[in-house]
């Protein structure tokens, strides 16, 4: 009797233990995800913030939620003008805006409102980081192939409709500099010089904003452009 009283109260004693660990671990994580926002999966995503854990899940969000991703530019205090619906079937366009400061060259390609946040990320996180860190300057202009285009997939009638059916997808085919370089990716993507290398940087950064993305080194009909499109989320989309 006395032996099973203290077995007893041994494994009270064990259970409460483990139940003050486990109070403890949810009130660390509670306090360390109020303090780092960009970690939390439940704090509203901020563009301006660096990338966290939680960053992905956030942009895949915003897929199919207009009103959630217009938020998200509004709060990174990003200047855009959304445009009416165009379009029909599986071309109908309702997602569609302008990036009102953002330098491309042809300027203000309309882009879907996912497409335009990774843009956001990819070009203040990543592309003017990596120009000052391998080039020494910064990314002038981006110079983009287009956006919207009403196809399938290859050109091919049997193929699923192209991202760009909706705009949501951009090609992009080189960089300008503010010290007056031109990079591209037909002449300079496997030059071994510092303007492939930072190619390559930007082209795997990019994985981490966009659902899918396609370089030279997928095929030859991206020798001179990547590929970035919102189709999927970025944590099972493609990247080559
Ligand atoms: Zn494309």
């Amino acid at each position: 009797m006395v032996k099973r009283t203290g077995s007893t109260l041994r494994r009270a004693v064990r259970l409460a233990a483990l139940l003050l660990l486990a109070a403890a671990l949810v009130l660390g994580a509670r306090a360390f995800l109020a303090a780092n926002p960009r970690h939390d999966p439940w704090a509203p995503l901020d563009l301006r913030a660096e990338r966290g854990w939680a960053t992905q899940v956030k942009l895949s969000r915003l897929s199919g939620d207009t009103a959630r991703c217009h938020a998200v530019l509004s709060r990174s205090e990003v200047a855009f003008t959304a445009l009416p619906a165009i379009g029909e079937g599986a071309c109908l366009r309702d997602d569609r805006l302008t990036l009102d400061t953002m330098r491309f060259a042809p300027g203000f390609p309309q882009m879907s409102c996912p497409v335009a946040a990774g843009m956001v990320l990819w070009l203040e996180h990543d592309v003017q980081r990596l120009a000052q860190q391998i080039l020494g300057t910064r990314v002038e202009r981006v110079e983009q192939l287009g956006t919207y285009n009403c196809r399938r997939m290859y050109g091919d009638a049997g193929a699923p409709w192209s991202e760009h059916a909706t705009g949501n997808a951009i090609d992009i085919a080189g960089f300008q500099l503010a010290d007056g370089r031109r990079i591209s990716v037909l002449s300079d993507w496997d030059n071994g010089e510092p303007a492939g290398q930072f190619l390559k940087a930007v082209r795997n950064a990019a994985c981490e904003s966009f659902g899918t993305v396609l370089s030279p080194d997928y095929n030859a009909a991206h020798a001179d452009h990547f590929h970035f499109d919102q189709g999927r989320s970025a944590m099972i989309g493609a990247c080559r």
